[in-house]
């Protein structure tokens, strides 16, 4: 049997980490990357997936083009840290549990996600795999504010792709926890990446990704040559 397995960490913006629990994601979130992916039920809820807590990479990593995909693709999103454990909690008492915020880049095989949507197919391959999860530093929370009106954007070798404004969330930050705690209990650990505007789009290897959401530290990554 093995001797011990890595605990996943994520650093806290002015020193320590935070441990990760579970990692969801919200599938739909912004109305013009719906429009962006062909998607024709813009009003309807939202909804959530996960990635393996392991998937998660700090800022600075350098991340290898994945296998079986040929159509790698970036979504900047806002991360939620939850830091208390609630089940049905109500949209008033949402941001109480919410420990702090990070910029998150949900990468995507594309292909593998169109595959798996036309055939019916579970998400995981396209959505899932080894280091799927790069996560910027956690800010703690201070003041009850969540990033509303502020800027989301993410940059490709210095080139602007995406920008939005978390305003334009279809569903906002305490509404997003308090639907995913009717669904599942949340927990001290938990990270919640929210969705991401349009222009979301693949990068190869050599590509320098920023990501980046006003008032929270930046994430950069490098997309490196595919592994043997
Ligand atoms: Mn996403």
């Amino acid at each position: 049997m093995p001797s011990s397995i890595p605990v996943t960490e994520v650093p806290v913006f002015g020193g320590g980490m935070f441990p990760v629990r579970r990692v969801y994601c919200v599938g739909r979130n912004y109305l013009d990357h719906i429009r962006e992916m062909g998607e024709a039920d813009e009003r309807d809820p939202p909804f959530f997936f996960q990635k393996p807590r392991d998937a998660i990479v700090h800022d600075g990593a350098r991340v290898p083009y994945p296998p079986f995909t040929d159509d790698l693709q970036f979504e900047v999103e806002l991360v939620i840290a939850i830091g208390s454990s609630g089940k049905n909690i109500p949209v008033a008492e949402a941001l109480d549990h919410i420990w702090g915020y990070a910029v998150g880049i949900d990468l995507t095989r594309r292909d593998r996600q169109y595959e798996s949507r036309d055939r019916k197919w579970p998400w995981e391959m396209g959505k899932s795999f080894d280091a799927s999860a790069p996560c910027g530093p956690i800010a703690p929370a201070r003041d009850g504010r969540y990033f509303k009106g502020c800027a989301i954007t993410l940059l490709v070798n210095g080139v602007e792709k995406q920008r939005g404004d978390i305003g334009q969330m279809i569903w906002s930050v305490p509404e997003i926890v308090a639907q995913l705690s009717q669904q599942m209990t949340l927990h001290p650990g938990d990270l919640i990446y929210t969705g991401t505007p349009a222009g979301v789009g693949p990068v190869v290897p050599g590509d320098v990704i920023d990501a980046r959401i006003e008032g929270l530290p930046s994430l950069t990554i490098t997309i490196t040559e595919r592994e043997a």
